[in-house]
């Protein structure tokens, strides 16, 4: 182990390219999320202002911080692994209109193809194929606004066909893209109402999943913000048919408030403009018992100096939970705001915390 570090911008530079050649010369810690990681990490770039170079291991932890669990910074295979996918990331980055197997890929990592899709998952968090299409997802998003028609923008985005992108977006953006490019009107919403330990909520759900999630004080103000957030839309009051799927979704939400389960699994169908829906699908990918700073969101999603649209749009989120704008907090640790009383904001990121440390 080298005894110097390398100065702060040669630092920062190699944070910023991934360079695994600086693997080994030092360590950098993330002071907003509180783990510490190898210049060649995979995970989403941090920002500048909230790292902190270390020499080693060792004295990353002295100032409390917990090794990353994508780049294993205790783990020398383990450096050598993770800089390939990070390569690979970059390669898949770059070549969204290509066609690419899963053996080419695993052959670019030098990993036989089944190591390598459960190495790629476990350090990414998402599966090689499921890597693609969000990258794909990320040029359709910017080209169903530019683009003159439809059909223009799911070519310009390198899907070989229509139907298939309407299957995809439908289970991830829980829209079509006509219905996007609509602003998602002519929506038939039924809810209902019930206690949770944060409070009364109402969820409201369309026939594809649930479009409304909020904490209340009363019945009748969360009807009237339903009906605030969806002017456009048919809402009434949920079917007894649908009674057992509510039940469900309140056990649900019973055990992921109690701790007992992180995931909360729960179908989605939400409505927003493209930016923030961009920001809310972010927000789902932040671990549960982990926070970002608004603009370690901005950089993440591509948009650094729009800290001030990600905040607004995480305080228009209206699927309290399944959106989980409460793990997004000021740079400095502050709590900020939270659409349903910073109280609520508090006990779930300590509940979250809590849970996390105790596994
Ligand atoms: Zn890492």
């Amino acid at each position: 182990m080298n005894t110097e570090i390398p100065d702060d911008a040669v630092c920062w530079q190699a944070v910023q390219t991934r360079d695994a050649a600086m693997d080994g010369r030092f360590f950098y810690g993330v002071m907003t999320t509180g783990v510490y990681c190898r210049p060649s990490c995979a995970s989403r770039q941090p920002l500048r202002r909230n790292l902190r170079f270390y020499r080693d291991a060792a004295s990353a932890e002295r100032d409390g911080l917990r090794p990353c669990k994508r780049c294993k910074p205790r783990d020398p295979a383990a450096g050598a692994e993770a800089a390939r996918i990070a390569e690979v990331c970059r390669y898949i980055e770059t070549h969204v209109d290509a066609k690419l197997s899963l053996a080419a890929l695993a052959q670019r990592a030098h990993l036989s193809p089944f190591h390598f899709q459960r190495r790629f998952k476990a350090i990414v968090g998402l599966s090689p194929r499921e890597y693609a299409d969000a990258c794909r997802l990320k040029t359709l998003r910017r080209e169903l606004r530019a683009a003159p028609s439809l059909s223009d923008a799911i070519y310009g985005a390198g899907y070989g066909s229509g139907s298939r992108v309407y299957e995809r977006i439908d289970t991830r953006l829980g829209m079509t893209p006509a219905e996007y490019r609509a602003g998602g009107q002519g929506v038939a919403i039924s809810y209902a109402c019930g206690q949770t330990p944060l409070g009364q909520i109402l969820i409201g759900a369309s026939d594809r999943g649930i479009c409304f999630l909020q904490f209340g004080d009363d019945d009748a103000s969360l009807i009237a913000a339903l009906r605030s957030e969806y002017p456009q839309a048919r809402i009434a009051a949920m079917a007894p048919v649908r009674a057992p799927q509510f039940h469900d979704w309140m056990q649900r939400l019973g055990e992921h408030l109690a701790g007992r389960r992180p995931q909360l699994e729960l179908p989605l169908h939400t409505r927003g403009t493209a930016f923030q829906l961009e920001v809310w699908k972010y927000l789902q990918t932040i671990p549960y018992g982990e926070v970002r700073s608004y603009s370690e969101v901005a950089a993440a999603i591509g948009k650094p100096s729009a800290v001030r649209a990600v905040a607004s749009a995480c305080a228009r989120n209206h699927v309290a939970l399944l959106v989980p704008c409460h793990r997004v907090i000021r740079g400095d640790g502050a709590l900020s705001g939270y659409r349903w009383g910073l109280e609520r904001k508090r006990v779930l990121i300590d509940q979250e915390r809590a849970t996390r440390g105790g596994r």
